[in-house]
Order: C-alpha cells, then sequence, then structure tokens
C-alpha cells in the first residue's frame, strides 16, 4: 500500500477562501505534501492563481469594475491588468451574490481582508517556508483552459514553464507535478516544449467542457496506454474510480486505478471535502481509508489538509 500524497486543492481552502496566500500558508503549517496551484493570465501577461479564467465568484470585481464584463456578463481575468487585479477583494466561493457561498459552512461569506496571489507570490512563499522550516513542500501548478488562453492571444503552457524554471523546477526528480485537463496540450508540453517535470493528465467528464479533449477515450484501455507514453500520472475525477449501488449500498471498483498502475501511471483523485462526501461514505476518513486501502491510490486533492494528513499518518501505523 502506497502513503497517498496529501494534495491541498487551491490549498486548505475548507478553512480560507481558495487559492489565497493565507489558505497556502495554512496547507503548508498543516503538512500538505503538495500545494495546488490553479494559473491563469491577466491582461498583461501576468500569471494569477485562480480556479477559473473568470472572477466573478471570487472577488469584487463586479462592485469594483461593473463595466467591465464581456457581452456574455462575465468578467475575465485576461482582461485586466495586475495593478487593477491587485485592488480586488477576494471571498469565499459564492454564487451569484458574495452573500452566497457555495459551501456555508466555510469561512464567512463577504469577509476578510484577502488579495489576488500571483504564480510568483505563491512559489516566493513556498521557497521562503522551505527555506525557513527546512521541508520541502512541492508544487502541483495546473494549465487552465491553455485553448482559450491561445485564441486570447496568450501561451499559457510555455509562461507557466518559464516560471516554474525560474524557480528552480525543471527535471523529473524536482517536487512538482503539472497538470492539465487538456490531453494535447500536455502532450505539447512534454513533446514540442520539451519539458522534463512529472505530468498529471486531468480527466474530467465531455459534458463540462473543459477542453476538447476526449475523456471517454482517455478512459479506454488504448487511451491510458497513450496517456502514459506522456503523462506520470492521471487526475481522475472521483467518480471514475468506483460505483455506489444505492440499493445494496456496495462499493465496487471501475478497475481504473489497476489499469493506471499496470501502464505505470500514478492516480491522485479529485476532490475529498469533507462538507460534500462522495456517495456511500460517512466521513472524509472513510473515504481516505477506502481508497487507499482498496485502491491504492498515490495521492488526493483535499479542500480539508488537516484531516488527510492525520488519517494518512493513522493508515500508515496501523500497517504492518
Ligand atoms: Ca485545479
Amino acid at each position: 500500500m502506497n502513503k497517498p500524497l496529501v494534495i491541498a486543492h487551491r490549498g486548505a481552502s475548507g478553512y480560507l477562501p481558495e487559492h489565497t496566500l493565507a489558505a497556502k500558508a495554512l496547507a503548508y503549517g498543516m503538512g500538505a505534501d503538495y500545494l495546488e496551484q490553479d494559473v491563469v493570465a491577466s491582461r498583461d501577461g501576468e500569471l494569477i492563481v485562480m480556479h477559473d479564467v473568470l472572477l466573478d465568484d471570487v472577488s469584487d470585481v463586479a462592485q469594483k469594475f461593473p463595466l467591465r464584463a464581456r457581452d456574455d456578463g462575465h468578467f475575465y481575468v485576461r482582461d485586466f491588468d495586475l495593478p487593477e487585479l491587485r485592488s480586488l477583494k477576494l471571498f469565499e466561493r459564492f454564487e451569484g451574490a458574495i452573500s452566497k457561498p457555495v459551501f456555508p459552512k466555510r469561512f464567512p461569506a463577504g469577509t476578510g481582508n484577502f488579495g489576488i496571489v500571483t504564480l510568483r507570490d505563491e512559489l516566493e512563499m513556498i521557497a521562503g517556508l522551505n527555506r525557513s522550516t527546512g521541508r520541502s513542500v512541492g508544487i502541483y501548478p495546473e494549465i487552465k483552459r491553455p485553448a482559450w488562453h491561445r485564441e486570447n492571444g496568450f501561451d499559457l503552457a510555455e509562461a507557466v514553464l518559464r516560471m516554474l524554471a525560474e524557480f528552480g523546477y525543471e527535471r523529473r526528480s524536482d517536487p512538482v507535478f503539472l497538470q492539465c485537463f487538456d490531453a494535447a496540450e500536455l502532450k505539447r508540453v512534454r513533446h514540442e516544449l520539451g519539458s522534463n517535470l512529472k505530468l498529471i493528465q486531468l480527466l474530467g467528464d465531455n459534458s463540462w467542457g473543459e477542453a476538447a479533449t476526449d475523456y471517454d477515450e482517455l478512459l479506454s484501455a488504448a487511451g491510458l496506454t497513450d496517456v502514459a507514453e506522456y503523462a506520470d500520472g492521471i487526475g481522475p475525477w472521483i467518480m471514475q474510480l468506483y460505483k455506489f449501488d444505492e440499493m445494496t449500498a456496495v462499493k465496487s471498483s471501475t478497475g481504473l486505478v489497476a489499469a493506471a498502475h499496470e501502464r505505470g501511471l500514478a492516480v491522485h483523485p479529485y476532490t475529498f471535502r469533507a462538507d460534500q462526501l462522495a456517495p456511500g461514505f460517512s466521513s472524509m476518513a472513510e473515504m481516505i481509508s477506502w481508497f487507499t486501502a482498496n485502491e491504492d491510490i498515490d495521492g488526493f486533492f483535499t479542500d480539508f489538509t488537516d484531516k488527510g494528513v492525520e488519517v494518512v499518518n493513522l493508515l500508515q501505523r496501523q500497517l504492518p
């Protein structure tokens, strides 16, 4: 059985607004193995750590810049320069209005003094913490919507690789996993851009529209073999790993982890949330135990770093 890596999904986002430096510092202090950065680009070509190309549901952009939405009604990071982005406040993720948080029991809606984070800000903080603590916590950046960025005049993968190299992340052995939903882009990162980093192919559902990638194809035996040619692992949605029968309350494996392992691919599923459990589980601890013991996952993305670390350590102590 592996000791699964605890990957802080958008930081300790179960406790503080996602992708703020505070959420990352908390996850670091709670013992995460890796901290995740979703990366998008601003108008002036700065790399911004944000889950989405949109600012709508995590900031006060609609109040500060009401006239800057596109015709579709959305506010895009790519339409703002860094000084403008720095003037925004970030909040707990909401739906439609700052006062309506997605997770009502998390950090109080509309409160706190949190600002936009650049990839440079965050890599500097992690490098600094690694120096001051003597630890070696890794990074887990995601290239967000590379095809969209290209249509909007920016080569995101190239810029991310350049920034990572500046911070010394260049070799396979460096503590970094680079992830992307777009298979064509990840192949390009490996073969055209010549990256030696560990690459993770994210797997979604075709209905989400994350990329032009066909995930049904990638999940097939031939598809996984193709992924193993350019990537070091997969990041599947948790529901791609198991099925739960409501009638019998029986959980059964889809066999994806075993199929990935046969091809030498690590498996890091998303997202383990204490306040949004996967079907058939009564706690996040039970989820971690089941996926570790029954599926032998290599890591997991979680919003609750401390709970993840606690259970992983407990499972290790129970090993013979
Ligand atoms: Ca992500």
